[in-house]
Formats: structure tokens, sequence, C-alpha cells
């Protein structure tokens, strides 16, 4: 058969190849969404049983005792029940019914206070993540493979990318967090396809490039000879990555320029930390918390955050309260108007106990707490008034705001003047500013003067009032605009973990002098590409 490209848009960087897992899309009929869901309930199960099957033939009867116990929740009629009413009466996709239904299970475990039980609401959680994939088509044979899919969510991205290659979308966006994921840990990923793409076969061998946004059906020998190179051209960046991480990421005339990572979940701070990041300058932790039925308490918060801030002990860590709102609304909040701290304030017990929980887990980290989608100094003032009661009376940590709206970029210089440190996001900055739908948009971080301008101004405002800036957003690991923020005068750069090695490396490469000069034209709307080749 000939080979067939299907164009879209490179979201995350890389090429793989490999047969396709095609995901279920949301079921047709509340009948088909049963059937998925006693399957992925039922395949789950199955697994767990086989692998407590072979725990046992090694001796090691404890363990396989723990993952046979998970095998009986999935098959406990008390759960069944509520994801079948999740199905039919609420119309859940199957996976999103079997999320919330192990959610709210986990949630009555931990409400027992008890240790023993509240570690039992993990394993819940776990198998409800094992039997929501199976529902949604993952099978364990898509190991190795490539995910096709109609949409994901930045959770699942998470979930899978242990196990995949290479995702292919036929909508999405590239600033949707699904992408900012991906791009995260390392996972091509290709969206736009278009519905084209849903006629690729499940097992068909498919050829994804993240860096041309293509997905490529029955390739030629020679397409996925050059593929099989690519990923491991990739591999080899790494290597050099991980080699690098003891040398300075500095710039060629001396100006030191700090680089964290953005994380979410322990294996992207590992993967940071030994590419030689010298911390974490986003914890979203909003991401933990995507299937929750009512709003996370303080105990919750500590025991997900417990795992991600322990490598980071004398490290900063900044942790970013719940963003919740967008393309990141949990159940509970669906229909809800607003996003971040605006959603915090409406609800105060929540926000405090965010921050309660965050204290709690964060004993040794150098800790910095991050407002999200602030847009006036009011706000940030509350949040720090609940840090002093959630902190009662123990030293308090940073706090800084999130400038990602053009009202916080025009406030920043008030806001610089109440706070500890700001941290730009270009991702919304960007599409705020220029009316772009980010679970849509087909363009990525743009270096538009309009968006330079009031990063410009942030860095200002940071500078007089002494206090540092960081870019979190992905601009901050874009080969055009690093340049720029750097000449801009930016403190630290905070990038995806998959990033932070090849950040460092071009800082090394960089003159701040010739930086700045790029920056001063690019403000002025002139073409910024020297700066871009300089890396
Ligand atoms: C941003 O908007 O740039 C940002 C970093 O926040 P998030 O991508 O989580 O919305
Ligand atoms: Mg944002």
């Amino acid at each position: 058969m000939r080979e067939r490209v299907l164009r879209g848009v490179a979201a995350a960087p890389g090429v793989g190849e490999g047969p396709a897992c095609v995901l279920d899309a949301a079921p047709a009929s509340r009948r088909r969404g049963l059937a998925s869901a006693r399957d992925g309930l039922e395949t789950a199960a199955a697994e767990l049983e086989e692998i407590a099957r072979r725990l046992l033939e090694q001796g090691r009867r404890p363990e396989a005792e723990i993952v046979e116990t998970g095998a009986l929740m999935a098959r406990d009629p008390a759960l069944w029940a509520r994801v079948e009413a999740l199905v039919r009466s609420a119309g859940r996709p199957a996976a999103g019914a079997l999320r919330e239904a192990v959610e709210e299970m986990a949630a009555q475990l931990e409400a027992l206070d008890d240790p023993l039980l509240a570690e039992r609401a993990d394993d819940v959680r776990s198998l409800g993540r094992r039997a929501a994939a199976r529902a949604a088509g993952v099978r364990r044979e898509a190991a190795s493979g490539l995910l096709v899919a109609e949409s994901i969510g930045p959770a699942e991205v998470a979930e899978l990318a242990p196990e995949v290659k290479g995702i292919a979308l036929a909508g999405g966006g590239v600033t949707a967090h699904a992408a900012i994921v991906a791009r995260s840990l390392g996972v091509p990923m290709v969206i736009g396809l278009g519905p084209a793409l849903l006629e690729v076969a499940a097992g068909e061998v498919i050829v994804v490039d993240g860096d041309w946004g293509e997905l490529v059906r029955h390739p030629t020998p020679e397409r996925l000879a050059a593929a099989r190179e690519a990923g491991e051209r990739r591999l080899a960046a790494r290597r050099r990555a991980l080699a690098g991480r003891g040398e300075p990421a500095v710039t060629s005339d001396g100006r030191a320029v700090r680089v964290l990572a953005n994380a979410a979940s322990p294996a992207e701070v590992l993967e940071a930390l030994a590419q030689g990041a010298e911390g974490v300058g986003l914890l979203r932790t909003e991401l933990l918390f995507l299937d929750s039925r009512s709003w996370p308490d303080a105990r919750q918060h500590a025991r997900f955050l417990e795992p991600i801030l322990a490598p980071l002990a004398g490290r900063t860590a900044t942790v970013r309260l719940l963003d919740f709102g967008g393309d990141k609304t949990p159940p509970f909040l669906r229909g809800a108007a607003g996003r971040g701290v605006e959603l915090l304030l409406e609800a105060p017990a929540a926000l405090e106990a965010q921050l309660r929980g965050i204290l709690a887990a964060a004993g040794g980290v150098e800790l910095r707490i991050l407002v999200p989608m602030v847009t006036a100094r009011a706000q940030v003032e509350a949040v720090r008034a609940s840090l002093r009661r959630a902190a009662d009376g123990a030293r308090m940590p940073a706090l800084g705001a999130m400038i990602e709206t053009p009202a916080a970029a025009r406030a920043a210089a008030e806001l610089a003047a109440v706070l500890d440190f700001l941290s730009i996001g270009t991702n919304d900055l960007t599409q705020l500013v220029l009316g772009l739908d980010r679970e849509r948009s087909s363009l990525g971080p743009v270096l538009h003067p309009a968006v330079l301008r009031l990063v410009a101004a942030t860095i200002r405002a940071g500078q007089a009032a002494g206090i540092p800036v960081e870019v979190c957003g992905e601009a901050a690991s874009d080969p055009t605009a690093t340049p720029l923020l750097v000449g801009l005068g930016a403190d630290e750069l905070s990038v995806g973990a998959a990033r932070v090695g090849e950040v460092r490396e071009w800082v090394r490469a960089l003159s701040y002098e010739e930086c700045r000069a790029a920056a001063k034209s690019a403000l002025l709307g002139q073409p910024v590409d020297a700066a871009g080749e300089r890396v």
C-alpha cells in the first residue's frame, strides 16, 4: 500500500514509530459506554490477578495479597452500581465514570481517618486509572505503541506517557494542557489531524512526527528507518543533557540564568534534576485533582505533594495554588465561571486547606507559593492573609503571582510591591492578548510585540522592586523566544522537565549583550531571526 501523510500541527517534538493503539472516542451509546466500563473493570481485575499470581510464585505473599485486594475491589458490586448510575443517569463516558466512581470510593476511605485505610485510597485510585485506561481501549499491548484518539486530557497523557512512543489527535490545541504535559514528559505529539485520523486501524504501523506535525500511514521502510534513527538521536540528546548537568547555565558573557522545571509528578522532578534543574519553578497542583468530586482537603494536598517534593530537599519548589477552570475543570466545578485565584477566593476554606497541606508537605524545600490567574492586587493580599492564618506563626514562605493576564501585566509594579517574586505565564498571556482559543489554537507561543511589551514591563517592575522574575510559560523553552527572554532580563526560566538540559545548553551558547540587542529590536516589532539562529 502507498504511503499516506496526514498533516496536523506539531504539539510536542520528536518522532515515534510503531503500532497504533486507537483510543475509543466518547462511546456512541450508553449501552456501549456500560459495556466498555464493565470490560475496563473486568480486564483490570484479570490483570491484577495475573500480577498477584506471579508475585505468589516468587514467594512474595504480602505484596500478592495487596494486589489481590485491588482485583476484589474491581469486582465490588457497590462500585459497579455507582459506575452504572454515572453512565446511565449522568451520561458520563465509561472512562470518566470509572474515574469519578473510584474517586468517590477513595474519598470515603480517606474520610475514615484510619492511616491504613487511607493508604488503600491510593490503591483504589490506581485501580481506577487502570480500569479507565482499559475501558478507553488502551491495552497493555499499547506499550511501545502510538496512541491515536479524537482528543485526550492532561491527566490521561500523564498516565499513559510512560507506556507510549507518541500521541496523535484528531482535535486538540498546542497550548492545551495535554500538549504541555506531553512536551514535559518528552512524548512526541501531533494534533489537529482531522477526521481522517480516525480511519487508522488498531495495530497498523504508523509514524508520528512531532517535529513536522505529520502522521504517516503505511510508511516505507526508509521512513521507518529514519523515524527509528530520529528516536535514537533524541535518546543521544538526552544522554548529552544528563552528562552536562554539572555545567552552569551562564551566558558566554557571564549572566547566570536559573533553569527550573515545570512538573506535576515525581517522575518529572526526577528527570528535571537528572538534567541539572535547580529546582521546580511551576508545580501545577490542579493536574493532580482533575477527577475530584469536591475541593481537596489539607491531607489530600499533603499526600499528593509529599512524593513530588521529597526529591527537592534544599532546593526551590514553587507550588502553584489550584488553577481550576478552562480545560482543567474537575467534575464539581463544571459550569462555574472564573479561573484560578478567583475560584479559590470564592471557596476560602478550600484555599486555606491547600495552604495548610502545602506547608505540611514542604518541610525540606525552599518553598515558594504561586497564585494563578491574578488580575488584581487585592487577590494576592487576600491569599497572603489566608497564608498567614495557615502558617499560624511559623515562618512564611515566599509568595508570588502568575503574570498571565493583561490586567496583571499592567498592574505588575503594584503587584511587585507586595510580593516576593513574579512568574510570567506566556501561555495564557499570549492567548488573552491575541484573543486566541487555547484549547483549539494551532498557533504555538507567539513572539508578538504586544505580548513581549507586557513581558518586558513585568520584568522591569520586578527589577525595580528587587524581586526575581521567572518565565514559566512554554516560551521559556522556545528556541526563538528564550534568547529574547534572557535579553529582557528574566532571572529564571522554568521549562518542561524533558527540556531542562537543552535550555541550559542554549543559555551557555548565548551572549547576554546580543540577547539584549535582539530583545530591543523585537520590542519594536523588527525581525528576531538573528537571536533565533544563535541557539
Ligand atoms: C501559562 O499560562 O503560561 C502557565 C504557565 O500556566 P498554565 O499553562 O498552567 O495555564
Ligand atoms: Mg496559565
